[in-house]
């Protein structure tokens, strides 16, 4: 047997890690799924995205779409999909209230269905898979801040159950594939995260926001805006998410990634329009049902497992959020 020392051991397992890879991404034509390929292709991986294209669109890949590292496929991962890659981030789920309430049997059959197909696939290649999960798991939740050892407050028959029930069932199938067939399984549970790429009609609220008060619309609260989230600027989040895949470290626990700064929707609306210099009025609407009351990460595992937590402070991600939907609109 070879002796090694520690640090050669230690060189050559980051070589390992930092090898070039053949990563599918699914949602690779979303918000979030978009940036990531992006980030991968320049790290040097061959990339394939796959997507339907139900709320992403072929200009955010603008940047990489004619790079010979990179590819997409029009496909519904609710069917099954086989690919030769060495690793599968499984972003693909419409992520505003809005878009998944459109067709809430598809959004359950997206978490549901396209889970099954992708964990096979990663059990059939022995490969990594990575579930984009949500804060959603924590529904309403009864305890701030939300730690990942808290199961949540649902409601199962509401209007957001198709993507929350959805989201945590997917969880479920995650770890008793690993349970049962030992599939190397990371689960990130991420908080609202935002950034530039949002679509315009996304219909969440900081791109919702923006919009209005740049176009010197009325501000649009839900309820009276007392209820809180917490807002992750997107190149945090991706970080967390790729730190979270590159860990050969057993994580036998889903792991909440965001920004553990509370905002009330009154004190973000203030700040859009500060930052916008507009001369929006802000104008309160009806609360939409279940509409969680507060959010705030407790990120103690990211910290300890994975030595990630956020850099960005809203005023910054939202000033770069600012310009690039003034670019678009
Ligand atoms: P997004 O809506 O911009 O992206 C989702 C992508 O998935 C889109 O390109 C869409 O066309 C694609 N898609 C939807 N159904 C599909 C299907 N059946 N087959 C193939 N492609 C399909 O949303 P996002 O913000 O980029 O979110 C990406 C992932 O991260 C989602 O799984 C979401 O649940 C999760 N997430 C996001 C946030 C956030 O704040 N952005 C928070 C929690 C979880
Ligand atoms: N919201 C709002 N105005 C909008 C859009 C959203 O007040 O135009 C509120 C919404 O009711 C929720 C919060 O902002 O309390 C975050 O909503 P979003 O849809 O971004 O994500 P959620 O965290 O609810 O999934």
């Amino acid at each position: 047997m070879i002796k090694t020392d520690s640090s050669r051991v230690h060189l050559m397992n980051e070589r390992k890690v930092e090898r070039i890879m053949r990563i599918l991404v699914t949602g690779g034509a979303g918000f979030l799924g978009s940036h990531l390929c992006e980030d991968l292709v320049s790290e040097g991986h061959k990339v394939l995205a796959v997507d339907n294209f139900y709320t992403g669109t072929v200009e955010n890949l603008t940047k990489i779409i004619n790079d010979p590292k990179f590819e997409i496929v029009d496909h519904d991962i609710c069917m099954p999909f086989h690919a030769d890659v060495d690793a599968i981030y499984n972003l693909a789920c419409p992520a505003s209230p809005i878009q998944y309430q459109k067709n809430p049997v598809q959004t359950t059959k997206t978490s549901v269905l396209g889970a099954i197909n992708m964990l096979d696939l990663a059990r059939k290649l022995e490969i990594p898979i990575l579930q984009a999960s949500t804060s959603e798991v924590y529904g309403d939740p009864a305890v701030s801040p939300q730690f990942e050892e808290y199961w949540g407050n649902v409601n199962p028959v509401g209007i957001r159950a198709c993507y929350d029930e959805g989201k945590r069932l997917t969880e479920t199938l995650f770890f008793d594939y690993r349970r049962q067939y030992n599939v190397k399984i990371k689960v990130a549970r991420i908080f609202n995260t935002y950034g530039p790429k949002m679509q315009i009609d996304d219909g969440r609220v900081i791109s919702n926001l923006i919009v209005q008060a740049l176009r010197d619309k009325p501000i649009t609260i839900y309820g009276d805006g007392t209820q809180t989230r917490s807002f992750c600027y997107f190149s945090d989040l991706l970080s967390g998410l790729k730190l979270l895949m590159k860990t050969e470290a057993l994580i036998h626990t889903p792991i909440n990634l965001g920004n553990p700064i509370e905002f009330s929707i009154l004190e973000l609306a203030h700040l859009i329009l500060e930052l916008t210099n507009s001369n929006s009025k802000i104008q309160f609407v009806p609360l939409p049902l279940d509409d969680p009351k507060q959010r705030k990460p407790s990120i103690k595992k990211a910290i300890e497992l994975l030595d990630w937590k956020p850099s960005i402070q809203l005023e910054e991600g939202l000033a770069l959020t600012i310009q690039d939907l003034a670019a678009r609109i």
